[in-house]
């Protein structure tokens, strides 16, 4: 687990939600650097509630889908990995690894839109490393609104796999209903993100891109075959269920 720069609080290392505690200060110093929306905050709440009734650690189902995610990359022509402000100020730095690993760029994609937020977060990226930025806003997604559907033509707008982490119900669907492949990342296995993705990964994103980049390093040198039954294996309505049946078993297990 990373450790904040700069503390404004200090957290005590030996704090049973340490973990927790710092993922808040990150979402929290996000959007003082004007980086994450206000919004993000409540969104972050929620994610934190169901990260409680997953256990706060990665279920079995999330670990498939993201060797799922990580194969489904691999074979892409043209993925992207879309970040919001929650991305940007939780997992930077991992991101921009999964990305040259598995030659995505990144696009911001933002649904409460500003373009100084979007600048602020492709500065925030680029101080950390990122060359591989798509930057245009030149194309629209069907059936969005004029802001929200907002994307790059040779980013999203043209990519065959997208992944989008944290992602709201209504994008979701409109870019699978683009004919892309959806690599979602949302702690709510009922949300409707989670419902209409392609592939699901119900962890905390957190965890869930550094297991992508694992997988993605381990399977570098899997042959293409191998990497299509990997993909053709992984069943997004079985593994969902999966995951409400672990949640349903954690929780019994606290019963006792
Ligand atoms: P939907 O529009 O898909 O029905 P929603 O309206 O419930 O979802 P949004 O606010 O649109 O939710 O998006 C936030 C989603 O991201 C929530 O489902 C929340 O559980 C999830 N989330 C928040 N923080 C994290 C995190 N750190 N890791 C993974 N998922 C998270
Ligand atoms: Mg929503």
């Amino acid at each position: 687990m990373k450790t904040l720069p700069k503390p404004k609080y200090r957290l005590p290392k030996n704090h049973p939600r340490y973990e927790s505690l710092i993922t808040r200060e990150l979402i929290v110093e996000g959007v003082e650097k004007g980086i994450t929306s206000i919004h993000g905050l409540i969104a972050q709440g929620r994610g934190e509630a169901f990260d409680y009734l997953i256990g706060e650690k990665t279920p079995e189902s999330a670990l498939k889908a993201e060797k799922a995610a990580a194969a489904a990359f691999l074979l892409a022509k043209k993925p992207v990995i879309s970040v919001n402000g929650n991305v940007a100020a939780l997992v930077p730095e991992e991101i921009i690894k999964l990305s040259g690993l598995v030659n995505a760029p990144l696009e911001v994609n933002l649904f409460h839109r500003t373009e100084e937020r979007v600048n602020k977060i492709l500065m925030h990226l680029r101080e950390l490393g990122a060359k591989n930025l798509c930057t245009k806003s030149d194309a629209q997604i069907p059936a969005l609104s004029h802001e929200r559907g907002k994307v790059d033509s040779d980013g999203i707008f043209s990519a065959d796999i997208v992944l989008v982490p944290l992602e709201d119900g209504d994008r979701c669907k409109a870019l699978v209903d683009m004919g892309k492949t959806v690599i979602a990342i949302d702690l709510n296995p009922l949300s409707r993100t989670a419902q209409c993705a392609s592939i699901t990964i119900v962890d905390n994103i957190t965890r869930a891109i550094p297991n992508i980049s694992k997988f993605a390093q381990e399977l570098k040198i899997s042959n293409e075959e191998a990497l299509i039954k990997i993909v053709k294996e992984f069943d997004n309505r079985k593994n969902l269920a999966h995951a409400i049946d672990e949640i349903v078993a954690h929780l019994a297990s606290r019963r006792s």
